[in-house]
């Protein structure tokens, strides 16, 4: 995961920031704990396992 232009404020952060720099908007994918599936942003639970996101 390099670095990326933020989903909010546009705002391109430095490789490897995790969030941005400016507005604290979560520059990654949040992963499942348990089966490390992609989840949306949103998501309250995994797709995949059904694992709450904590
Ligand atoms: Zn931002
Ligand atoms: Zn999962």
């Amino acid at each position: 995961m390099s670095g990326g232009a933020c989903s909010k404020c546009g705002t391109v952060s430095q490789q490897g920031a995790r969030f941005c720099p400016q507005c604290g908007t979560s520059m990654v994918a949040p992963q499942c704990t348990k089966c490390s599936a992609a989840l949306t942003m949103d998501a309250r639970f995994c797709g995949a396992c059904g694992q709450p996101r904590t």
